[in-house]
């Protein structure tokens, strides 16, 4: 799919420049009079005719705004932050599966501790991951990754939990019962919030406050699975059963 994201908005003509300048002539080896479809941050696409190949810029012109695509029930994913680069691939994949966002998080068993510094450079990241994943698949805006909280601070942002437009699917290693297709079939939530623990899991008290503040625990299945194969699990289980894998 030869699509790139402008990060202006989209006008008669536009000039595209930087790395996806370098991506369309030198990768995609547009040449002029090629025709591409632009995304801009809006989420606006249209297909562009490229009139110039310039040395640090690829120059188009507007030749038909597409329709808007339908955008299916917003998923989210609070991720514990994970060791090495399980993180980068939690992301990754999380884009690929149409999330609109992943938060990190910190609990009581995330064994990772990041300063200020650190913490600016894994955001970055995460975010540049997060950003190419989008483009290679195809996706029409980009995921964005939230700046790391506690659990408590997510438990009390509305933006995450708000029982009035979203259902909260908590991953709960010691669930036994409850499944996600009962949770997700039984809601009509606007958005779903999916949570998934660190490698040491949730403490009880943790599971109690996700519970208290609205989250439905779900299990995976009665086999213990990695941090990052619950979360590739539960993205997969929920845009599924969502009917987003279409959208
Ligand atoms: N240390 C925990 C234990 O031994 O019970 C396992 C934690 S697991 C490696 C990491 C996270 O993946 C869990 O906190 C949970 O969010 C999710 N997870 C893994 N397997 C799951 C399952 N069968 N059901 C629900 N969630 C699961």
């Amino acid at each position: 799919m030869r699509q790139v994201f402008y990060p202006g908005v989209l006008t008669e003509d536009i000039a595209i420049t930087g790395g996806d300048a370098h991506h369309l002539a030198r990768v995609m080896r547009a040449q002029i009079g090629d025709v591409i479809t632009v995304v801009d941050a809006a989420g606006q696409a249209a297909e562009m005719a490229v009139t110039e190949l310039a040395r640090d810029a690829v120059h188009l012109r507007m030749q038909r705004v597409l329709p808007v695509e339908t955008e299916g029930r917003e998923v989210i994913l609070v991720q514990a932050l994970l060791k090495g680069e399980k993180m980068d691939f939690v992301v990754q994949k999380a884009a690929e599966l149409g999330a609109v966002c992943v938060c990190p998080i910190v609990t009581e068993h995330v064994v990772v501790r990041y300063d200020a510094k650190k913490t600016a450079v894994k955001a970055a990241r995460w975010q540049k991951i997060a950003d190419e994943a989008a483009k290679q698949c195809g996706r029409r805006m980009l995921m964005r990754v939230a700046p790391i909280v506690s659990l408590t601070e997510l438990l009390r942002d509305p933006a995450y939990i708000d029982a009035a437009d979203t259902a909260t699917v908590f991953c709960y290693e010691q669930e036994e019962r409850q499944s996600m297709r009962t949770v997700l079939r039984g809601t009509e939530a606007r958005r779903v919030t999916l949570i998934v623990g660190a490698e040491g899991g949730f403490s009880p008290a943790e599971a109690t406050a996700v519970t208290a503040a609205g989250g439905q625990s779900v299990s995976l299945g009665h086999r213990i699975l990695r941090a990052e194969t619950a979360s590739l699990t539960a993205l997969a289980v929920t845009q599924y059963e969502l009917g987003n894998l279409d959208t």
